[in-house]
């Protein structure tokens, strides 16, 4: 596998839109493997309730699994809860299952809800023998106390936009809840980097919608697009990403790039 240039402290990215359905999920993984794939010791926390991620990367997550709710919810340590992946050494999750759906509520009566998962997350990096190079939390669709925590855990914002019509509806208000979280409660919080999801060359419309995005983002835009694929869609139900379920797919290749251009951009500022 062609090696990447590793970051000399941990990113840490939240892959955030409020949109369900536009490539969050999928993109966490993937880049989070392709990084791995590439020599990177990755994490991946799982913060959305369907336990889609988990799924995907192919770690237990049933109701009855030590999860990130009993991190940001009964103060379990996060080293408790991580499991490695089956498929890359080097790849790591934590993960969701259903109660996750209760901790919105729960969180609101909690001390420091805003800053629970950053907390977590600081003592279980320091406390790893073998620096984390890269962490990447997904997001649930909405923008909620979990989101919040995500937003305040991390440095970077990793922004899926699906290359459809509505595509830049509510990215306003994305962008005015980060600048929110950034003047409030994390002012280390950057929209570093931009991914076109679900491509399709053959029509007008997302190649418009490409060149809007680009005009508005032009530092941001990764110059990679992940194509629409099948076989993108079809790795997650083999419990693999997409990198080891067909390695030399165009799905592959694509989250592949966009992983190198990531690393080789490196961290903002
Ligand atoms: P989100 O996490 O934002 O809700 P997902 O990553 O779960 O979005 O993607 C939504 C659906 O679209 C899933 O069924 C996924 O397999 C599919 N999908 C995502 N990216 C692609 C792609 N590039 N090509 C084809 N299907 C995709
Ligand atoms: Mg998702």
């Amino acid at each position: 596998a062609q090696e990447l240039p590793l970051p000399g402290s941990t990113r840490v990215f939240t892959v955030a839109n409020q949109k369900g359905g536009v490539g969050k999920t999928t993109t966490t993984v993937n880049l989070a493997a392709a990084l791995a794939r590439a020599g990177a010791k990755v994490l991946v926390i799982d913060l959305d309730p369907q336990g889609n991620a988990s799924t995907a990367i192919g770690v237990e997550h049933r109701a009855d699994t030590a999860s990130v709710y009993d991190v940001i919810i009964n103060d379990e340590p996060m080293a408790a809860v991580v499991q490695a992946s089956p498929e890359f050494g080097t790849l790591y999750c934590v993960p969701a299952t259903i109660h996750l759906a209760g901790a919105e509520i729960e969180l609101v009566s909690l001390v420091a809800r805003e800053q629970r998962l950053r907390t977590a997350l600081e003592t279980f990096l320091e406390g790893s023998p073998e620096p984390y190079h890269y962490v990447f939390i997904d997001c649930p669709p909405s923008l909620g106390l979990l989101t919040i925590n995500a937003f305040v855990a991390a440095t970077e914002v990793l922004i899926p936009i699906q290359c459809e019509y509505y595509a830049l509806e509510g990215l306003s208000q994305l962008l005015s809840n980060i600048q929110l979280i950034e003047r409030h409660l994390n002012p280390e919080l950057t929209v570093s980097t931009i991914l076109m999801t679900m491509y399709d060359s053959r029509t007008n419309l997302a190649n418009q919608v490409v060149q809007d995005v680009r005009e508005h983002f032009p530092e941001q835009v990764l110059d990679t697009l992940i194509p629409r694929s099948v076989r993108i869609s079809e790795a997650p139900s083999y419990g693999q990403s997409v990198i080891s379920y067909d390695t030399n797919s165009s799905g592959s290749l694509s989250y592949r790039e966009a992983a190198a251009e990531i690393a080789h951009r490196g961290a903002p500022r």
